[in-house]
């Protein structure tokens, strides 16, 4: 089975930096077409949780506030309809993890009907892990991935999240720490996702940045591996025509750190299924 758990509704031909958001079921069915072209069996919408105001007492970086205008309900319900058509379609959010703030976030997502959450770290302190403004800038790559990967953990700890998404997207700029340092943060992080029993998606995302490579990298996928935490697939698409994108390399990267399952996630719940 081929899953593709992230992804992002959207018009084609919105300019440069300005997303042209679609939540409507006219999107949910062009994805689903997409999906059907590139192979992929079922699909998960998860729409940034920063763009709904119901959430607006989360967020205090200018980028967050900025994009939180639009409303839940809509996005929801062209999803959920997608599913009563039965199209193979999940409801998911892509849930920015906001340290001390988990209760919050918990009671405010808990009316609608996801099938999963996916845990996010775009931001810590406001500053950017993925864009400006950069941690990286502020305190330096070591401190960076310290600070991120024990922000993974505490996401996985929380008990929000099914999955977490990219799980090392501190890397996305292609600096690293030595590799004594690197080793340590994957272990820890490992360990705190396996006890935690959430899974980690592959995801194809990290080619197309500067990092170029998939997230996680070998190393941390095979500490995951060892533990026994689970895996789903992710093209993080933003356009319908990426849906699927780059998951037959994503299952190599999966075959080569030793799975040979991958995780269905529905009503908040785990199965797995056959990797390919
Ligand atoms: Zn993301
Ligand atoms: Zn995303």
């Amino acid at each position: 089975m081929i899953v593709d758990y992230h992804m992002h509704p959207r018009r084609p031909g919105g300019s440069p930096g300005v997303e042209d958001l679609d939540h409507t079921l006219e999107a949910v069915e062009r994805y689903v077409e997409a999906a059907a072209r590139a192979g992929v069996d079922e699909i998960g919408f998860t729409e940034h949780v920063y763009y709904f105001r119901e959430t607006r007492r989360l967020w205090t970086a200018p980028y967050q506030v900025d994009r939180c205008r639009f409303e839940l309900e809509p996005y929801v319900d062209a999803v959920v309809e997608g599913k009563r058509r039965g199209y193979p379609v999940k409801l998911g959010l892509e849930v920015d993890f906001v340290p001390g703030r988990e209760e919050e976030t918990r009671a405010l997502l808990e009316p609608y009907p996801w099938d999963y959450l996916l845990g996010s770290i775009h931001f810590l302190d406001d500053l950017g892990i993925d864009g400006p403004p950069r941690l990286v800038d502020a305190v330096g790559v070591d401190e960076a991935w310290r600070r991120y990967f024990a922000a993974l953990a505490a996401a996985a700890r929380s008990g929000l999240f099914d999955s977490l998404a990219h799980p090392d997207l501190v890397k996305i700029f292609g600096d690293r720490p030595d590799a004594g340092l690197t080793t340590r943060l994957y272990a820890d992080a490992a360990d705190a996702v396996a006890e935690a029993g959430v899974a980690v998606e592959i995801s194809s995302a990290g080619e197309y940045k500067p990092v170029a490579e998939p997230y996680p990298a070998a190393a941390l996928l095979r500490a995951f591996r060892g533990r026994g935490v689970p895996i789903t697939l992710a093209s993080d698409a933003h356009l319908a025509e990426n849906v699927g994108r780059g998951l037959e390399r994503v299952v190599a990267h999966a075959r080569a750190a030793g799975y040979d399952t991958v995780t269905v996630l529905e009503g908040r719940g785990k199965r797995q299924e056959p990797l390919g």
